[in-house]
């Protein structure tokens, strides 16, 4: 008998998704990219492929909606020059020169850390927002060599920005790419039409992305209202609020990611909720950079979707929705909130997020017959009594400060027993410690 599959065995499955179920010791068999059965006790399947859980939890793997893996070489970086003082000046004295610095290899390695950071946090699909102003053309294929390399699922897109007049090279590069994902197809990649912010894009280039956008069958991915800085600048220039300027310029809908949404009004959240556009929340960005807190709940009350991101600043899905949860709570001074709401933004919105951006492609975030192969094996044995009704309370208290054991992604397991399989960390780190000492010998200049 040929045997064939994956089946991992013994562990306590956290189903997720419609049917929501704890299996204690449990299985997943896995055949072909997808989840073949999902069951309790002894499975009797011959697998050619066994994974011991050991009694761990089984989870789908974690989904990041808005990520930007070219970010990571600013890790321990001297930033020249008095310290910036609020978020124009961060954006200018470090973000907007980093990425002017980029060239095709600081990009593939910059990727590759992050990437390896996903399977280590087991986030196996991302929605990455990437931009480097003085290498636009052909950037994204430097991404999509580095996203099949580490094996995760990443929807891509270039943020287009009118800030060096480069808009156009920058909506060129996401239609180039665009057309040619959809001509040579990845189980791993998809893509969206990038744009950095309201304040650096002139209406002609809002208009173009969204025409751009229509023809590639896909949506926006845009920063929106992060600071307050952006709703200034559109109420001067444009005379209306940032949502409004992008809802006239037909630029929400069910398949655009609205980045941030902390200075938004009433006003503006019922037309996010309206025009079904997606929403994602960056908590962890938002306080490092002082611009205020989002408030996720009354978005959430509005109907919105807000899925969770890091804005790049870590891969790790379970520190972020933490986070949200810590910071709802301040913010509303109030410890009865926020407790559903922050596992929701990951489990549940993440999930749809994805499906929206990929036209309903992307069926992730489910441990069920049919979906896709995306798991993550926590090394958490619960020490109180595990189940349905208290799993958000492990998730959030317990589950959050533990290690992911096993990754897997469309059926292939990218991080078995904590050791990485498809990128080997220490080549990978010693070469970008060499990498990035030349990119800041750069940047200083
Ligand atoms: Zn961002």
């Amino acid at each position: 008998v040929n045997k064939n599959g994956l089946l991992i065995e013994n562990g306590i499955i956290v189903t997720l998704g419609d049917k929501s179920e704890v299996l204690e010791n449990g299985y997943v068999f896995i055949k072909g990219g997808k989840i073949g059965k999902v069951g309790a006790g002894e499975s009797g399947l011959d697998a050619a492929d066994r994974i011991d859980a050991e009694g761990k939890v089984v989870l789908p793997g974690f989904i990041c909606s808005h990520h930007h893996l070219y970010s990571s070489f600013a890790r321990g970086m001297a930033i020249p020059g008095k310290p910036a003082k609020n978020f124009v000046d961060i954006l200018k004295k470090l973000w907007w020169r980093l990425d002017d610095l980029l060239d095709a290899q600081d990009i593939y390695y910059s990727s590759l850390i992050a990437l390896a950071e996903c399977i280590k946090n087991g986030t196996t699909s991302i929605i990455d927002h990437h931009e480097s102003q003085s290498y636009q053309t052909g950037s994204l294929d430097e991404i999509q060599k580095a996203v099949e390399e580490a094996g995760i699922r990443a929807v891509l897109c270039l943020g287009v920005s009118d800030r060096y007049g480069r808009g156009d090279k920058g909506l060129e590069e996401n239609e180039r790419f665009l057309k040619k994902i959809s001509s040579i197809p990845s189980p791993l990649v998809a893509g969206m039409v990038g744009l950095h912010a309201s304040f650096t894009v002139k209406n002609e280039t809002v208009k173009k992305a969204v025409e751009t956008a229509k023809r590639c069958g896909c949506g926006i991915h845009v920063h929106c209202a992060e600071d307050a800085a952006d709703q200034k600048d559109s109420k001067t220039k444009h005379g209306m609020r940032v949502v409004e300027r992008f809802n006239k310029l037909g630029a929400l809908g069910p398949k655009t990611i609205l980045v941030h949404c902390v200075h938004v009004d009433g006003k503006e959240m019922r037309l996010v909720a309206d025009t079904k556009t997606n929403v994602a929340h960056n908590p962890e960005s938002n306080m490092n950079n002082a611009i205020g807190a989002a408030d996720v709940l009354s978005m959430m009350a509005h109907g919105i979707t807000v899925g969770l991101g890091t804005d790049g600043m870590s891969s790790d899905m379970l520190a972020q929705m933490r986070c949200a949860y810590l910071l709802q709570r301040h913010l509303h001074g109030d410890p009865r909130v926020a407790f559903v709401e922050a596992p929701r933004m990951l489990l549940d919105n993440n999930r749809k997020v994805l499906s929206n951006v990929t036209s309903g492609r992307w069926n992730a975030g489910e441990i069920a017959e049919g979906a896709p192969a995306d798991i993550a094996v926590i090394d958490y044995r619960p020490p109180t009594p595990f189940n349905k009704n208290n799993f958000l309370g492990h998730l959030i208290f317990g589950m959050v400060d533990a290690a992911v054991d096993t990754t897997i992604v469309n059926g292939r397991v990218l991080m078995r027993n904590k050791t990485l399989l498809t990128i080997n960390e220490k080549e990978l780190t010693s070469k970008t410690r060499e990498i990035a000492a030349k990119f800041w010998e750069k940047f200083s200049k």
